[in-house]
């Protein structure tokens, strides 16, 4: 099933519509924002929750309501999410809580965050600091154009393996390419922003990382907009999302 979600903010009601596309129903609902859950109701670890106070979350915003839920369940998902709708939080909790949760190898990297640009990866990893921060999950942000020993710094923690990656494809690639990334017992993958990734021509690197990937992990894509390419890019990678 292809989901796709869009959120509409009308002061407090929140129009919210999901296209289900092979079977092209369109469904609407109005939902207030009395619905939204409460973060003890997604069962999260009580570490992780520690860090959600820290970082003043409260309530979960709509994409987090959504979302959260089949994440935790093992699903892929495809969602459009806009920035600003707490869509970061809303893979971040949900993979810091299975990494905590679920048994995984050692010395391997578990989870992979592509994103389009350096800024969005130093971002989406300070988030990941903050909320991971009563944890033992470890992680790191790799990108291009960093300062000189960050290369040093990204093959230690590439080839030692690191709980989450947050990486830009072509600095992710020219790892990879050397041999060292250790990839084997990798179970999550998210792309984020995926729609801006192919419009700045990453789809061959992107196509060449999921290549070197596990074929049983759990994918998840975040998009604005969903052209043909990102369906064909769903389609091809996605598990009967
Ligand atoms: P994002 O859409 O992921 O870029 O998040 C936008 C902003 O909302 C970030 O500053 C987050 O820290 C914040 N945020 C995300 N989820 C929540 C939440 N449930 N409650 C309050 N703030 C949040």
């Amino acid at each position: 099933t292809f989901i796709m979600f869009r959120y509409y903010w009308y002061g407090s009601k929140i129009l919210y519509s999901a296209i289900n596309s092979p079977k092209s129903i369109i469904f609407t609902a109005i939902l207030n924002k009395d619905v939204i859950l409460n973060f003890k109701e997604f069962g999260f670890a009580e570490r992780l929750m520690e860090g959600i106070d820290a970082s003043g979350y409260e309530e979960a915003t709509p994409v987090q309501e959504q979302v959260i839920p089949l994440i935790m369940d093992g699903k892929d998902v495809i969602a459009s999410a806009q920035t600003g709708t707490g869509k970061t939080a809303a893979f971040l909790l949900p993979l810091i809580n299975k990494i905590i949760t679920d048994p995984h190898e050692d010395h391997t990297n578990n989870a992979l965050v592509i994103v389009p640009t350096r800024e969005l990866a130093i971002q989406i990893a300070q988030h990941m600091e903050g909320l991971s921060y009563f944890t033992s999950v470890s992680s790191i942000a790799v990108y291009g154009g960093g300062y000189g020993n960050a290369f040093v710094k990204e093959k230690k923690a590439l080839s030692h393996g690191a709980d989450v990656v947050i990486c830009t494809p072509g600095k992710m690639m020219a790892h990879i390419k050397m041999g060292y990334v250790k990839l084997g017992g990798l179970k999550y993958l998210v792309l984020d922003e995926a729609d801006r990734m192919l419009d700045m021509g990453f789809y061959d690197d992107i196509k060449k990382i999921i290549e070197a990937l596990p074929k049983n992990r759990q994918t998840l894509m975040f998009s604005a907009t969903m052209p043909p390419k990102m369906r064909d890019l769903a389609r091809q990678n996605l598990n009967n999302p």
